[in-house]
């Protein structure tokens, strides 16, 4: 014990607990736990983040400025009003940090990603989720968890780990619903894979509104998760606040320029897609026909749930797929606790993680 003593709140936080990456005793694991790219990073990014070897002694750039340029000209936002981050988790974190306190309130939707109740939490303001409907963001709901005391309202779009998303149409209402001194958060950690005419990931109402910001990152269609990179489209004035509460090399140099090698490599980001558009339908399919309920999901993974399955559990499965070496996520911290997340992987691994349910089911017994 230490009579040190901690902000008011702080030990109220259940710890983020990451996807698991390894099964005592086995030799080969097939990790699906953690939404990583299934074709890995790309080719191009790996060589440059090899070729920094000799520079480890030098300081990044603070500024982030040829990977902000580089975010700015694929994605046709202002490189100025860009902000990186070590992770989209730190960009979130640092928004509650500047914009929230004790007795302020942060929304998000009831299934939304976990690092907003924590981030909020950090800070010392309340979270407040708010229901959702068909595991499915609901404006409505959202708008009607909103007080005089809310700060930040939090909504991934799409959503990990529903996968589900809110067309341009009802963020835009969602926008519109809310007091102009509350900061709308869109995350858009997925927006790579998302092919739905009716999608946007937010840029044009950051174009547009000051209290709009949108979140990005690196771990996911770019494969880097393990370098930690994320970045942030906002207002001015937001730019100008994140910036006095970053540190001032929050971005490693290894971070920056594999990214900025990521982002240009177009060609490796379309063979991503492709492989994501042919192995979500398939692995939702195969699992549907299973009898399992799975989210519509547009991210690179599934929600799979074993509600409407009799004497068979969500637990129970996870244990077979990991004596089989396959780890997936449990969804118990997500209020979830019948489902499973699933990320889309390589062919091999796909027809492995559905002939293992589709045998834990009884469904392939002759
Ligand atoms: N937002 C969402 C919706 C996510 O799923 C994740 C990753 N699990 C993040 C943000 C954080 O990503 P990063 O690796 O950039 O911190």
């Amino acid at each position: 014990m230490t009579d040190i003593k901690v902000q008011p709140g702080i030990m109220d936080i259940a710890p983020y607990e990451g996807g698991g990456s390894d099964i005592k005793g086995a030799n080969e694991i097939i990790k699906l736990s953690s939404n990583e790219g299934a074709l890995g990073p790309s080719p191009e990014a790996s060589a440059t983040y090899a070729a920094l070897q000799g520079e480890l002694h030098r300081y990044p750039d603070g500024n982030c400025t040829a990977l902000r340029h580089a975010i700015g000209h694929v994605h046709g936002v202002n490189p100025a009003r860009v902000v990186c981050g070590s992770g989209s988790d730190e960009l979130i974190s640092l928004l509650c940090q500047a914009y929230v306190g004790p007795g302020d309130e942060v929304v998000f939707s009831q299934h939304g990603f976990l690092m907003y109740p924590i981030s909020a939490m950090a800070a010392g303001a309340t979270p407040v989720s708010a229901p959702e409907k068909d595991r499915t963001a609901n404006v409505d709901a959202l708008l009607a968890a909103v007080t005089d005391k809310t700060r930040i309202v939090f909504l991934a779009n799409p959503n990990n780990p529903t996968g589900t998303y809110l067309s341009a149409d009802e963020v835009a209402r969602l926008h519109i619903g809310l007091p102009d001194d509350v900061l709308l958060v869109i995350d858009a950690a997925y927006a790579e894979y998302v092919e739905c005419a009716d999608y946007t990931c937010g840029a044009e109402l950051v174009d547009t509104y000051d209290n709009v910001v949108m979140t990005r990152t690196f771990s996911k269609i770019y494969g880097l998760g393990g370098i930690r990179l994320g970045w942030a489209y906002c207002s001015e004035s937001v730019v100008n606040v994140l910036h006095r509460v970053r540190g001032p090399f929050n971005v490693n140099g290894a971070a920056q320029a594999a990214g900025t090698a990521a982002v240009r490599d177009a060609a490796f980001t379309d063979r991503v897609r492709v492989h994501n558009r042919k192995w979500l339908p398939w692995t939702r399919n195969r699992l549907m026909d299973l009898g399992l309920s799975v989210t519509d999901s547009v991210g690179n993974f599934v929600l799979v749930c074993f509600d409407s399955i009799a004497d068979k559990n969500a637990e129970d499965a996870d244990a077979f797929l990991k004596k089989n070496g396959i780890i997936v996520r449990r969804m118990a911290n997500y209020d979830l606790p019948e489902c499973l997340r699933i990320t889309i992987g390589t062919e091999r691994e796909m027809t492995a993680v559905v002939d293992t349910l589709s045998t834990f089911l009884g469904r392939n017994e002759t």
